[in-house]
């Protein structure tokens, strides 16, 4: 934490965390809002980690995929929560079922560090408490919810809930990445959507457990389903971008990341740009001819591992066309940029692919196009055909070579 996050998130988070804390140990030591039905807060822990290891490995896979998420699919049993129990409880009910998903899913995702998931978990916490604090206050918690008072009660719950937890994650994140983008800091149209499907699932199952609690099972198949909707999803969205043979992005996907970082060169003006490399395989096609296709594939893909490692983490590589690739290079000086292309010309000349039996494919060779902005362009597809004029040149005078 102390190495990647800045100052200001500590501060936030450790304070979120200390104020978690406190609230829920003098919610407890006082008794605020009455006794806890210990059957009802077992009830909820129980289904709420019995469904997390239903979806167990949908979920370690959404998180492994995605930077970013907003959904947490566990809210659905905090609203009957805070309907049925004391705040300090609905707290504790959420420290149970956080530190679940961080044994059995989180601890395993690298991408995710454990101080931003304690952050993570005390913003429910403090959610979690204020909702039903709100209904205690209120008078209103265990309303009987045949009554228009009861249903005014899980509203007003839910509202609580997701707007504190809007706020509480919005500044994390703000406060995080610097990020403005209301996708980044309240989730997309969609991730919002997802959150009011699984808040009236919750309402459901406050509903079912006021009067019949054999029916909050019921809540679980739709649920998982919901759930493995997300997923899907992602995966789509990740495959749309992705270059199936090489694993690299695709040429929407590199186009899509090019164009932003053109974007945010430009606001940020003088002095700054990018480059762009375009990488072919030179007489590629003999390797198909020798070999076949399907080997002249695998070529491919050894080449995109050769190219991505002998780039930065910062540069992006993606797939072109049939055997060329491009490489994004953010903001570097042009001896940089000469530097990034020869060391793919030299990693590919040094590539040997064993190729199933006794074969091994050596001796390949790429020529590479340099252009960079603005000097070659004042929009991408100029810098692209630019970088491509000078793959051209680099292929007349012999190949294997790094032309600007
Ligand atoms: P050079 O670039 O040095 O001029 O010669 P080249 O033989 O590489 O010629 P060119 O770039 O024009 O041809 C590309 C060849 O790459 C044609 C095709 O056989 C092969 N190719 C393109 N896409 C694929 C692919 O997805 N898989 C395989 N195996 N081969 C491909
Ligand atoms: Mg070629
Ligand atoms: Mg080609």
């Amino acid at each position: 934490m102390w190495a990647v996050a800045r100052r200001r998130w500590i501060g936030y988070a450790m304070g979120s965390e200390a104020a978690a804390a406190a609230v829920t140990i003098a919610g407890l030591v006082t008794g605020f809002g009455g006794a806890v039905q210990f059957g009802s807060f077992a009830v909820l822990a129980g289904l709420g980690i019995a469904q997390a290891e239903l979806s167990r490995r949908i979920e370690v896979l959404r998180r492994w995929m995605s930077g970013q998420t907003h959904i947490n699919v566990t809210s659905v049993w905090y609203l009957a929560g805070a309907f049925l129990l004391p705040p300090a409880w609905v707290a504790v009910l959420a420290l149970v079922l956080y530190l679940h998903l961080w044994l059995r899913v989180w601890r395993h995702v690298r991408t995710r560090p454990a101080h931003r998931f304690a952050a993570s978990t005390a913003w429910a916490m403090l959610s979690c408490f204020a909702a039903s604090a709100v209904l205690t206050v209120g008078g209103l918690n265990r309303s009987p919810l045949d009554t228009a008072h009861g249903v005014f009660a899980l509203i007003l719950a839910a509202a609580v809930f997701e707007l504190s937890n809007v706020v509480f994650v919005a500044t994390g994140i703000y406060l995080y990445t610097n990020s403005r983008s209301p996708a980044d800091l309240v989730g997309t149209w969609e991730d919002n959507a997802f959150e009011l499907a699984t808040l009236c699932l919750g309402g459901l199952v406050a509903l079912a457990f006021v009067h019949q609690p054999v029916l909050v099972v019921f809540v679980l198949p739709p649920l998982l389903l919901l759930h493995r909707y997300l997923l899907l999803k992602q995966q789509l969205q990740v495959a749309v971008v992705t270059d199936e043979k090489t694993g690299l992005l695709n040429t929407a996907g590199w186009h899509d990341l090019a164009t932003n970082e053109l974007a945010r060169v430009r606001r940020r003006g003088e002095g700054s740009g990018f480059a762009v490399l375009m990488i072919d395989l030179d007489h590629f096609k003999r390797i198909n001819d020798t070999y076949g296709h399907l080997t002249g594939d695998e070529v491919l893909a050894a080449v995109a591992v050769a190219i991505e490692a002998s780039v930065r983490q910062s540069d992006t590589v993606g797939r072109f066309g049939g055997e060329e690739f491009v490489v994004l290079v953010p903001a570097t000086g042009r001896t940089d940029v000469l530097g990034i292309a020869e060391r793919v010309r030299v990693a590919v000349g040094e590539l040997t692919v064993a190729v199933g039996g006794p074969v091994r494919i050596d001796g390949l060779s790429v020529s590479v196009g340099v252009a960079s902005y603005p000097e070659a362009g004042t929009t991408l597809d100029e810098v692209l055909r630019s970088a491509d004029a000078a793959l051209y040149r680099a292929k007349d005078a012999g190949r294997n070579r790094v032309s600007i």
